[in-house]
């Protein structure tokens, strides 16, 4: 580029906005309540300081943050566990009758870690009868508990009707994602994410569970945000901010996302949308699929936990 021109965004090959928009913001909110600790900590069942934590959520930010989006007049999408949904069935039915979208988010939270197909299978399964069976929603979006997704797990989204999967971190724009290696294989569309543009970092904080114990500033948090916001409507992106009620639906932090909300509202271009209708316009544009193949290993290099493995062997018994 010479000095002087414009910087224009530049998009990927056979991908474009609809007509007049040059970039999309998604607004989404992770209704995790007690499921966000139940799965890796079971013992916080019978903690009712921590349960009333995560429980915040539902009983006193979703209320809240549904005034904020109606005054806003914008839809959200919510990715609500099949847990939550048998927990609070009135939160997630309000949710429902504002109009926003209901998405998939596990049944107890459940990371893919160390989950074989099977097992990543009926929890998908049974967190669709939860949300069919409190809201009578079927959803076609997923977003992964802790955004942890195995190679594994798009063909199994893909065989029971989602459309679209939001969390995986390498683009700034939707894109085609295969989902598996193989020449006719079916295709997703993915929403890209990142932890950056996630809540949890700046402002969760549960002793000995999560955080570092430094809360951030909902002002400090926001401009950091905004700044990722602006830069990718230059780059003609897609800005995914991933909140969750529980934590960014208190107070301040709420009418923190609401100015960013409006900023986001005033740029001329940029489509503030749902997840599903990102999502179905990414569908009819001919994009080439992205086939995602774990690395292989270098046959000869020790990694570091063989290494180790084997220093402990070598080492004399005491
Ligand atoms: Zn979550």
């Amino acid at each position: 580029m010479s000095h002087g021109e414009p910087w224009r965004a530049v998009l990927p090959p056979g991908f474009s906005w609809p007509t007049g928009v040059r970039a999309a913001a998604c607004f989404t909110f992770d209704l995790d309540a007690e499921s966000g600790t139940l799965f890796d900590h079971p013992e916080t069942a019978g903690q009712m300081d921590v349960m009333s934590h995560q429980a915040y959520g539902p009983r006193t930010a979703v209320p809240r943050l549904l005034r904020l989006l109606d005054r806003q007049t914008i839809k959200a999408t919510f990715f609500i566990p099949g847990y939550t949904a048998e927990r609070w069935p009135e939160a997630v039915r309000s949710i429902r009758d504002a109009g926003h979208e209901i998405a998939h988010h596990g049944y107890l939270h459940e990371g893919s870690r160390h989950a074989d197909p099977e097992t990543e299978e009926r929890r998908l399964l049974r967190g669709f009868e939860a949300l069919h069976s409190v809201a009578g929603v079927r959803p076609i979006g997923y977003r992964a508990p802790n955004w942890e997704l195995s190679y594994a797990l798009p063909a199994i989204l893909a065989r029971h009707g989602i459309i679209y999967d939001s969390g995986l971190m390498d683009a700034d724009h939707p894109y085609r994602l295969a989902v598996s290696p193989a020449p006719d294989a079916p295709t997703i569309i993915e929403l890209p994410a990142h932890w950056a543009l996630d809540d949890w970092e700046a402002y969760d904080y549960l002793p000995g569970l999560t955080g570092s114990g430094v809360i951030g500033s909902p002002a400090d948090v926001v401009a950091r945000w905004t700044l990722e916001l602006d830069a990718l409507v230059t780059e003609g992106g897609l800005f995914m901010l991933t909140n969750h009620p529980f934590i960014s639906g208190r107070a301040s932090r709420a009418h923190a996302l609401e100015g960013l909300i409006a900023h986001a509202r005033a740029i001329d271009g940029l489509w503030v949308a749902t997840c599903v209708e990102i999502a179905t316009h990414v569908a009819t544009l001919d994009l080439p699929p992205v086939v995602h193949r774990p690395p292989v290993l270098p046959g000869n290099e020790r990694t570091r936990p063989q290494a180790a493995l084997e220093r402990l062997r070598r080492a004399p018994s005491q």
